[in-house]
């Protein structure tokens, strides 16, 4: 059976091959690997289609001096946690380049991929260099980049492990990789299962846009079965969602920020992590 059939039955972990169990289920369900901790949706797919003008506008661009403000406070927890000499940096899933901009103040050379054709032109006024398209296919070159950044972008892949495969390629030897992904933990599933006739418990879980789920341990655990050393890891909370755009939507995110807090401790993550060098399988790249 291909690898792509046995993700959608979701019986066997995509990131390592574990046995998994049912722990939540509404009228999509999640599984839980027994041996890596991740939760996954089986039948969840990547999609790209809403990324378009009106989702940057409404969250990114109308608040962008927000954002920077915050993604400042968040550079700096970053370099408490691990201090990062400016190099050569990549950004995936850039969006409309407000990450970028910080960090090109900072003395970086700046690099970016998107798969939102809005986002790149929005880039490419900036004069950022920015490629539309999936990781992949960007063919950077080997052993290029100081630093790789991935904020909320590996948890809505259909494949992360090729991502990441892709990231030791491109990444200098003691590269450090950087990821932001939601902080969700098994224990938020199964209290999402008592609260699953208020039909509101998938939006809690960001399901189905989101098709992986992590904690502490398993996104650990995910990094360095794909070759990388786990220097730091950090609890961190989004710009409240009310900030950003004020509506009875983004209210509403916002308890479901304020809920994600208080039963998880924190509603993001960061983990600092670098290259192990070399590994047997990535000799031949
Ligand atoms: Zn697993």
């Amino acid at each position: 059976m291909d690898s792509d059939k046995i993700q959608i039955l979701g019986l066997f972990c995509p990131l390592c091959g574990g046995d998994t169990e049912l722990i939540w289920k509404d009228n999509l369900i999640a599984r839980r690997c027994k041996k890596c901790g991740v939760i996954f949706c089986p039948s969840s797919k990547e999609t790209t289609s809403i990324y378009d003008e009106s989702y940057f506008e409404r969250w990114y661009i109308k608040s962008r001096f927000k954002r920077k403000r915050y993604i400042r406070k968040l550079i700096e927890k970053i370099g408490k946690a691990w201090p990062l000499q400016p190099g050569n940096l990549l950004d995936i899933g850039c969006g409309v380049g407000i990450f970028l901009e910080i960090m090109k103040e900072n003395g970086w050379k700046i690099s970016g991929t998107e798969v939102s054709p809005y986002a790149c032109r929005y880039c490419e006024k900036k004069e950022f260099d920015v490629v539309c398209c999936q990781l992949e296919e960007a063919g950077f070159l080997s052993s290029y980049f100081d630093l790789i950044t991935a904020f909320d972008v590996i948890a809505h892949l259909y494949k992360p492990q090729n991502y990441l495969r892709e990231i030791y390629r491109i990444l200098k030897k003691d590269g450090l990789l950087i990821i932001k992904t939601p902080h969700h933990p098994a224990f938020l599933f199964r209290f999402a299962n008592i609260f699953r006739f208020t039909r509101k418990s998938k939006s809690l879980l960001h399901i189905p846009a989101q098709i992986f789920h992590f904690a502490p341990c398993s996104i650990k655990k995910f990094l360095s079965m794909n070759g990388f050393d786990i220097l730091s890891t950090i609890r961190v909370n989004d710009i409240p969602a009310f900030f950003i755009s004020f509506s009875l939507k983004s209210m509403f995110i916002f308890l479901e920020q304020l809920f994600l807090r208080i039963i998880s401790g924190s509603d993001s993550l960061i983990v600092i992590a670098r290259k192990k060098f070399p590994i047997k399988e990535e000799i031949k790249v």
